[in-house]
């Protein structure tokens, strides 16, 4: 094996060894990438792969453990792929140790820093000088007028003396534009003064800050003349230490012989002797080392130097931040135990000590935090206002109606069915969302709180974001409430008809597609009173339907419907109740701010029967073994789908990727089976076609795109194969998986990607690693963020700068506080509450309106 691999196996080893801890390397894994880069390029390794090791662990500080675990399995079976035998397994211990034990690589733990403070998140700037700029020495601005009213600080920064139109045209790139806003452009790292090291007091692997004056200057070709390497010599009287930095040849053109400069970064070693890689470095600033110890890093912009925006932000927060007035109360500061707003603002650019500088950040991010949760209780609180029907269930109605469903209830769905009821029977709207993994039986539970309200002669509406969804409903609701086939008696003695909750004929189906004779009609029964329940598609609330009494809502996949929509199908009764639900496990953490104002109802129960569907990822070329499994499962009388993804934001293209891989296969892979073809291109009447042909057997394997996602329900199906899989989100991967495993028999999921080498394929692993959604659902906040759980939920949200969604500890304790303050003064009306609804409707900037 390759020297530049045998280390890797090395590090990786170690650091699986030590629980993912990132000091197997002291300082950090991606530490050793610009040698190991160098390395491997000598020993020949693909440039894709050197990349991919280059891309994950310059990552990989940043990753949770779960993510880094996977980042280093993942690596290492892109390596065994490309080396086949000749690459070992990675060597991993039978427990991993959760306590951290010290390895023999790495030097005596450094003195901590708080665990809060973000690594830095972009590769070191260094901004082309602007000698002007440089060499400007500004006074203190506006020391004349200490009772400024904060209005001052929506200004424009040209205010500022050095300020001029063209540098606030540059500062604008970081979002900076008045004042205000600079009192809130918070570093993305420091630099600590206090702990200057000597030079020949360095150890290896440290995270150190040392100043020194350069000695020399070198730019050197490197890689065959393809890169060059700076390498600069400092001297502090103690010692000499080297710095290089890769391809940044600029940084020589501004390093002068004999000037003084601070480098800060790890140590680490080549050929036997201590140097650094990368630092960040930075002129030497005499008055720096004599005032602020801990020193901020901005994040800079070209033509912007740290120096001078420093000298900026001082000069702006030191005036400013003490004249801020804090927009939370005494009150809810003690109780929060936080800092005040000044103090924390002050301490975040400037920090007098690292315990400081933890409460500043804590502070902020409450801030943001609690704001949220205002924006979403207050929404909360308005709907709970607002009156609405009751509707009473007798315990032997609802007894009888269980009675008569195929199968019993999980203690999931009757938990759910009696927070429904519970709403119903209260005299305020119910605003809840149901979330439940896919295959959770959440339609019975709507079908079963239908009933609850049209047992009272009210009218109830279903909106589903497909057509195929919204059919699929509309046959399960008339077999839950228009069974007409049941002949059970009840405890009671009548038959479960004379209990039948509606007729076919009081229930119908709304969607793009219906004739337009039959929704002229659809739309008299709905205006008249005589149909109970529909069910549809948008079609519902583009359609001018009016309701005799609408009295309950329910959106399925309500994530896939914007707020307009929800809002409007429900204005169409007042105030009806509202069911949200929704397959896509949302991380606790997410639940409890994005959709804190609903009600939570969560089924995190499967019906029994469900088998965990098996899960592999395949490499392009190990197509056929899956084409074999499917051939199988076929023979085996069987079912199967076969997922083509959304290659282009195209409808179009994506369904022709289908039509030519539906004929591929059909003529070159399976002539001997009958293949249907289902894409969002085909007629909704030829669509259900599809489905139908497929639900009866008739076909054995459905080619599709990714419009089979909600909602089809296929009990005999067992294999889902998606190709391109690197192109789905892992929820929504887990939502096709979903599709099959309905019945009791063994399920598979196969997962291909586009190439066996695509850096997702490590995130893929997960698929097979978990059947879990709300499982995944938390790595994918991990990995990707909050965005894709926010769906049409973004306003408030692009605010935060600080607050983790993912701290759930912190989520908890600001959505107690805002409880408490609604509590006592639920308009905002005390006068010291003033400043802090002024802000939360800034926050919020008036946007809130109908967030449900
Ligand atoms: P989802 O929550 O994804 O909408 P469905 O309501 O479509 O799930 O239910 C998934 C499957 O499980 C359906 O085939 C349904 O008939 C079945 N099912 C639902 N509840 C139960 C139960 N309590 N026992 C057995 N099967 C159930
Ligand atoms: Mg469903």
């Amino acid at each position: 094996m390759k020297q530049s691999l045998h280390k890797l196996q090395k590090f990786f080893e170690l650091e699986i060894e030590r629980g993912y801890d990132n000091r197997a390397v002291v300082g950090g894994l991606d530490r050793i990438l610009d040698s190991w880069e160098m390395e491997a390029r000598a020993n020949k390794l693909p440039e894709d792969l050197i990349q991919a090791v280059g891309v994950r662990l310059r990552d990989y500080p940043r990753l949770s453990e779960t993510s880094r675990k996977e980042a280093i399995i993942g690596l290492w079976l892109r390596i065994q792929r490309e080396y086949g035998e000749a690459v070992p397994d990675l060597k991993i211990p039978e427990k991993v140790p959760t306590s951290q034990t010290e390895s023999p690589l790495v030097a005596p733990e450094e003195e901590k820093v708080p665990g809060d403070i973000p690594p830095a998140d972009e590769k070191p700037v260094h901004a082309e000088p602007d000698p002007q700029m440089d060499d400007t020495h500004p006074e203190p601005a506006q020391t004349e007028q200490p009772d400024e009213p904060p209005a001052a600080l929506n200004a424009s920064v040209t205010v500022l003396p050095n300020i001029g139109p063209k540098t606030a045209q540059t500062l604008s790139r970081l979002n900076i534009h008045v004042l205000g806003d600079m009192l809130y452009n918070l570093p993305r790292r420091y630099v600590d003064y206090s702990r200057l090291t000597p030079i020949n007091r360095l150890k290896y692997g440290e995270d150190v800050t040392v100043i020194g004056t350069i000695q020399s200057v070198r730019v050197r070709p490197i890689r065959g003349g393809r890169a060059k390497l700076v390498e600069v010599v400092i001297n502090d009287g103690t010692g000499a230490l080297r710095a290089n930095w890769f391809n940044q040849p600029w940084i020589a053109k501004r390093m002068r012989e004999g000037a003084q400069v601070s480098l800060s970064g790890k140590t680490d070693q080549y050929l036997g002797r201590l140097m650094m890689n990368n630092p960040e470095w930075e002129p030497l600033e005499q008055q720096q080392l004599s005032t602020n110890r801990i020193v901020p890093v901005y994040p800079l912009t070209a033509k912007i130097t740290q120096r001078w925006l420093r000298r900026q932000m001082h000069q702006v927060v030191t005036y400013w931040a003490p004249r801020l007035p804090d927009h939370l109360s005494a009150d809810i500061r003690s109780s929060a135990g936080l800092m005040d707003l000044p103090t924390a603002l002050e301490q975040v650019h400037f920090p007098d000590s690292w315990e400081k500088l933890k409460n500043a950040r804590y502070r902020l991010a409450f801030d943001e935090i609690f704001l949220l949760q205002l924006g979403v209780q207050q929404q909360k609180l308005t709907w709970q206002e607002r009156k609405a029907n009751v509707f009473e269930t007798s315990n032997s109605w609802l007894a009888t109606q269980v009675r008569g469903l195929p199968y019993r209830l999980t203690a999931s769905q009757q938990r759910a069915l009696k927070d429904i009821r519970l709403d119903l029977r209260s005299d305020h709207p119910m605003n809840r969302l149901l979330q439940g993994d896919v295959g959770s039986g959440k339609t019975v539970v709507a079908a079963l709180g239908v009933a609850m309200v049209t047992r009272h002669g009210a009218q109830a509406a279903i909106m589903a974001p497909t057509s195929i969804l919204a059919e699929q409903h509309y046959r399960s609701m008339l077999r839950f409430l228009a069974r007409e086939d049941i002949e059970i008696a009840g405890w009671d003695g009548v038959t479960m008809q004379d209990h039948r909750a509606l007729t076919a004929e009081q229930i119908r189906l709304m969607v793009g597609a219906t004739p337009e004779t039959e929704k002229s009609e659809i739309r008299q029964g709905l205006a008249n009173g005589s149909i109970k329940l529909v069910i549809g598609t948008h079609a519902l609330i583009e359609d001018p339907v009016t309701f005799a009494d609408l009295e309950m809502v329910i959106i399925d996949e309500q994530h896939r419907f914007g707020v307009e929509q929800r809002g409007l199908l429900r204005s169409k009764g007042t105030n009806p109740h509202l069911l949200v639900m929704t397959a896509t496990p949302i991380p606790r953490s997410l639940a409890l701010t994005v959709y804190g104002d609903l009600d939570l109802t969560i089924m995190d129960e499967m019906p029994p029967g469900r088998q965990a569907v098996n899960t592999f990822v395949l490499t392009p070329t190990e197509r056929e073994r899956a084409y074999s499994l499917i051939q199988n499962q076929v023979e085996a009388g069987h079912q199967a789908f076969i997922i083509y993804p959304l290659v282009e934001d195209s409808e179009e293209i994506e369904s022709k990727a289908a039509v030519e891989e539906h004929t591929r296969l059909q003529s070159d892979v399976f002539p001997q089976y009958k293949l249907g073809l289902l894409h969002g291109r085909l007629k909704p009447g030829e669509k259900d076609e599809v489905m139908s042909r497929f639900h009866s057997g008739e076909y054995q394997i459905l080619v599709s795109t990714s419009v089979v996602e909600v909602g089809v329900d296929v009990p005999n199906a067992t294999v889902m194969l998606v190709e391109g899989a690197n192109r789905f989100g892992l929820a929504q991967l887990h939502q096709f998986r979903g599709r099959v495993g309905r019945g009791g028999d063994k399920a598979y999921c196969l997962l291909i990607p586009e190439s066996s080498d695509g850096l997702e394929n490590e995130r893929l692993q997960a698929m097979a690693q978990t059947n879990d959604g709300f499982e995944l659902a938390e790595l994918d906040l991990d990995q990707r963020g909050p965005g894709q759980f926010l769906g049409t939920r973004q306003s408030g949200f692009n605010e935060l700068k600080l607050a983790s969604l993912t701290d759930v500890r912190l989520i908890e304790k600001a959505r107690r506080e805002a409880q408490k303050l609604f509590k006592n003064d639920p308009g905002l009306t005390q006068p010291d509450h003033q400043l802090l609804a002024a802000r939360l409707e800034r926050f919020w900037g008036g946007s809130q309106g109908d967030i449900s």
